[in-house]
């Protein structure tokens, strides 16, 4: 792996690496490796004073081998077909990673929606899904996007509306698209997902004394000083589940415009709205402002959770990285040779095909959700809340106690739809996280994690193509 290699080219070498330690034929790893189908197409856009521009657009399906493709939708001034393709991949390697049943996908436009209108941004949105839906590159059945970076629940909305015009009666026509606002057929849990997975992916890794004890840690997450970068929908929610669940202390955080950082730490909420307020996140409060946003991954912590972009931790600033547990928010966040330079130096680097997979794994309940038609949980609230207080009540009986009415509201109160989901998701992680340690611990041949993730993805997406005959 050079520095030279591309995102995509580098996802490649990842599963090379992996694959390797397998006897998979070369047929069977090509078609694990490229990307199915990839769509480029541009339109115009108009501008307030009447001006025309042409913006380039992608959706690629990584994977056919299991039905609907699913994938984030970004907006971004840079993004390039190489990079769809890469995440494309990545997905299907996530989904197959957390036991969720979909092919890899990913689409972009490539625009900074901060120098759009809101108006401009909704017809863009649209426009977007008509391509895509003339060419059956969207369905719940077919390929399902999501939102990711310089998206959210607002362009979710636009085209789940735009689809389900086009397809006026299609019962599941709403499940097309998921991270949709609530009203909209959205899942509660699905906005913080991908930073409550971080958090579960963080609280496993550091469940494990003997593995904390080779990075000079305590076990356990709280007390951990952590460094998040970005502070969008991955950062903002990992940063706050991991404070106020895992009790860790968020002592930096860095941004486009600069970096703040406060040994005692800092709360992401208070920080997220001085930012609203002044336009940046640079002089908050008891805090040190570091302009060099950067600098910031360098600072001495226990775990740094990239959380905004590709290439962030490269051959330049790898070997200053101080943090001994990286959790890759971010997809790519970390080149090949930074990551040769962090192994070297002993770093645990919990990668994004597990890390950040939280995302995918709620956008499936959502799914779930919509083609079921039906909340979770709202069949069963009641009956589980009539359960508990006759349990409660037995106990009465037999200890001759009263419980108070306290008691037993916040003890018979029934599973709802947030409860199901984060339970689904914390089972997600932790199951997946022991798998990919067993392999990484129980083979010699595997050096870390990422490698340790790959191999499990590559194993899942094998047997699926030979279970459909395509492959011995
Ligand atoms: P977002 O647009 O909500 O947030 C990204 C944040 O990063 C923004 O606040 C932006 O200002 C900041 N940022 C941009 N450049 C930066 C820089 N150079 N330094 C510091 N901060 C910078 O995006 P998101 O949805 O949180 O996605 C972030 C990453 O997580 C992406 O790599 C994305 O592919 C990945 N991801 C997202 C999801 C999801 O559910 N949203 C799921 C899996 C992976």
């Amino acid at each position: 792996m050079t520095a030279h290699t591309s995102f995509f080219e580098n996802v490649i070498n990842y599963v090379d690496r992996a694959a390797a330690l397998t006897n998979h034929p070369k047929g069977l790893l090509d078609q694990i490796k490229h990307c199915n189908s990839v769509y480029h197409f541009e339109f115009p856009v108009r501008h307030p004073d009447g001006s025309i521009e042409v913006v380039k657009a992608w959706r690629v399906e990584h994977s056919h081998h299991k039905l609907p493709t699913k994938g984030g939708i970004r907006y971004a001034p840079e993004v390039n077909e190489d990079e769809v393709k890469a995440l494309a991949a990545l997905m299907t390697y996530k989904c197959a990673i957390v036991d969720v049943p979909f092919g890899g996908a990913k689409g972009a436009i490539q625009i900074d929606p901060r120098n759009y209108t809101l108006d401009q941004l909704e017809r863009i949105t649209r426009r977007y899904t008509h391509e895509l839906a003339k060419k059956n590159f969207i369905g719940p059945g077919v390929d399902v996007p999501a939102p990711d970076y310089g998206t959210g629940e607002r362009e979710m909305a636009w085209i789940a509306d735009t689809y389900m015009a086009m397809n006026p009666g299609h019962l599941d026509a709403i499940g097309c698209v998921t991270g949709k606002p609530l009203s909209q057929g959205g899942i509660r849990g699905r906005k913080e997902a991908t930073g409550r997975g971080c958090f579960y992916a963080l609280r496993e890794a550091c469940a494990h004394a003997e593995d904390m004890k080779a990075l000079g840690l305590s076990p356990g997450i709280a007390g951990k000083r952590i460094v998040v970068q970005g502070l969008g929908n991955v950062g903002y929610h990992a940063a706050k589940i991991c404070r106020e669940e895992g009790h860790a202390i968020i002592i930096a955080i860095a941004e486009r415009e600069g970096a703040i950082t406060n040994p005692n730490g800092l709360n992401e909420t208070d920080v997220f709205q001085h930012r609203k307020e002044t336009g940046s996140i640079l002089n908050f409060p008891g805090a040190t402002n570091i302009e060099n946003s950067l600098d910031a991954l360098e600072l001495d912590c226990d775990a740094l959770i990239p959380a905004a972009l590709e290439n962030q931790i490269t051959a330049d600033n790898a070997a200053r990285i101080q943090a001994k547990i990286i959790v890759e928010g971010a997809n790519g966040p970390t080149t090949p040779e930074a990551e040769e330079i962090l192994l070297k130096k002993g770093v645990l680097i919990i990668p994004d095909i597990y890390a950040n997979a939280g995302g995918v794994t709620v956008s499936y309940f959502e799914w779930l959700k919509n083609l079921s038609h039906v909340r979770v949980g709202r069949l069963g609230k009641r009956a589980e809340e009539a359960n508990e207080r006759r349990i409660l009540q037995a106990v009465e009986l037999l200890t001759g106690q009263k419980f108070t009415d306290d008691i037993f509201t916040k003890v018979a109160k029934g599973s709802d739809e947030q409860d199901f989901v984060n339970s689904g998701l914390e089972d997600t992680m932790v199951v997946a996280y022991q798998r990919l340690r067993e392999i990484w611990k129980g083979d010699s041949r595997v050096p870390d994690l990422r490698t340790a993730a790959f191999l499990d993805a590559i194993e899942k997406v094998a047997r699926a193509y030979a279970e459909l005959g395509i492959f011995p």
